[in-house]
């Protein structure tokens, strides 16, 4: 049976700078992904600013640049087309400008496993993971069968699970909860011919959900619908897309001249909290470690930073040659206690999205102080501190300013 020190499942952003990252540390790595890349993935395609620096860590971020990609400059957010507000991102602490990429998944996906290809980690595309493999109560490698169903096990001191929200680990281990958000799901597809769109990410919240329209270039968009589910039983998906999609004046305005250019795709019960891992030799990255909403666009910044926490864990376990749950514990402290504001305040947004009066009165004062909203923005963006916006002097001040005066609505052009 073959061996590495670890085994990587899957090839997305969370699972490839896992095993670039732990690369670099001198780890012989084996990564397996049942998809051969390039492949595709339902996704908004916004990528926060703070993405940037974990791909230059990683190296990829000099061929993403060769792609001349698009980059936005912050985010344009509408309310029940009643209250709007377009606002950059802020400057860093150190005054940098700071801009988000928005890169078709296929693409940086696809970059990320030719840096894979290009190491030395094992790179094993078509490779699907049926199961792990356990000594005593810890995990001690992988098996399944590749593209021609031939059988495959291998063995590994750690496994590292990057396969996302339909993870082996998840389904095994019984780990997956979902969450009250459960009911909802994600229609998705590019348009092409979309001419009304700046370098903005653009979120238009309006009944029956919210969309998110994100400008990939050449006058190509991502534009992803979330709605609860119960509105789709019965009737056709890719009627039910359109209608509500150009539904809203302000986006029919920018959408207006393209159409999709692809089927709808789709993502069911997209939210779901994942319980914690009992047993050793295990690590869980990116979404395998659960998933609030698309609506902050954060998934795949949280992904390539989940990964990037692992690494001095699994450092310390290979040093001491313990990679007992006792050891790796630290890995879901370090996590949890980074990403705990960021949670809180996803799930606030979305409570606050699907109340119509108290979401057109928020963005309109976001509108009027755009020092709040830009707070905002550089907190979904990842650079600023969460604890800025979740805090009670930021509530305060939003609370302040809803009932100082009532704003007026100030749709755009
Ligand atoms: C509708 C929607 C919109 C979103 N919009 C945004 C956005 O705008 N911006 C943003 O940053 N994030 C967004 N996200 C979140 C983002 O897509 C995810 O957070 C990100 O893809 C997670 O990366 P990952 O590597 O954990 O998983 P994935 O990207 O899902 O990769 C998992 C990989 O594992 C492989 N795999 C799975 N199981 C196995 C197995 N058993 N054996 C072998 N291989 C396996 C799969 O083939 C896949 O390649 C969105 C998500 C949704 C659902």
């Amino acid at each position: 049976m073959k061996s590495y020190d670890i085994v990587v499942i899957g090839g997305g952003p969370a699972g490839a700078s896992a095993a670039l990252f732990l690369e670099k540390k001198g780890y012989r790595i084996a990564l397996l992904d049942q998809a051969v890349f390039p492949r595709d993935k339902v996704c908004g395609e916004f990528i926060s600013p703070a993405a940037d620096e974990i791909f230059s860590e990683l190296g990829v971020l000099e061929s993403i640049e060769a792609l001349n990609p698009t980059r936005l400059s912050g985010v344009a957010l509408s309310a029940y087309e009643g209250s709007y507000f377009q606002v950059d991102y802020p400057d860093t602490v150190d005054g940098r400008t700071m801009t988000s990429l928005s890169v078709e998944r296929s693409t940086l996906d696809g970059l990320m496993i030719n840096k894979v290809r290009n190491s030395s980690i094992q790179l094993m595309e078509g490779f699907k993971v049926t199961d792990l493999l356990f000594d005593g109560g810890n995990v001690c490698g992988v098996k399944g069968h590749d593209k021609t169903k031939t059988k495959f096990s291998i063995k590994a001191n750690i496994v590292i699970d990057g396969g996302g929200r339909n993870s082996i680990s998840l389904r095994r281990l019984n780990l997956r909860r979902s969450s009250p958000g459960k009911g909802k799901i994600a229609l998705a597809a590019h348009w092409q011919g979309v001419k009304g769109l700046e370098s903005y990410c653009y979120m238009h919240i309006s009944h029956p959900g919210y969309t998110g329209i994100a400008p990939v270039g050449h006058n190509r968009a991502n534009v992803v619908l979330v709605v609860d589910r119960n509105y789709l039983i019965g009737v056709n998906f890719e009627k039910f897309y359109m209608t509500t999609v150009l539904g809203n004046s302000l986006r029919k305005r920018i959408l207006g001249g393209g159409a999709p250019v692809e089927k709808i795709r789709s993502v069911d019960s997209l939210a779901y909290s994942v319980k914690k891992t009992r047993c050793g030799g295990l690590l869980l990255v990116g979404d395998a470690t659960g998933f609030i909403d698309p609506f902050t666009g954060e998934g795949i910044y949280l992904s390539l930073r989940s990964s990037q926490l692992a690494v001095g864990v699994v450092q310390n376990a290979f040093d001491k040659s313990d990679f007992s749950s006792r050891q790796l514990q630290s890995y879901d402290l370090i996590r949890k206690k980074e990403f705990r504001k960021k949670n809180i305040l996803s799930k606030v947004l979305q409570c606050l999205i699907y109340k119509p009066y108290l979401c057109n009165r928020v963005v309109a004062t976001l509108a009027a102080q755009k020092e709040l909203s830009s707070l905002l923005v550089g907190v979904i963006g990842d650079y600023h501190p969460a604890n800025k916006v979740v805090c009670f002097k930021y509530l305060m001040r939003l609370l302040g300013g809803m009932l100082s005066h009532r704003q007026s609505s100030f749709l755009p052009n």
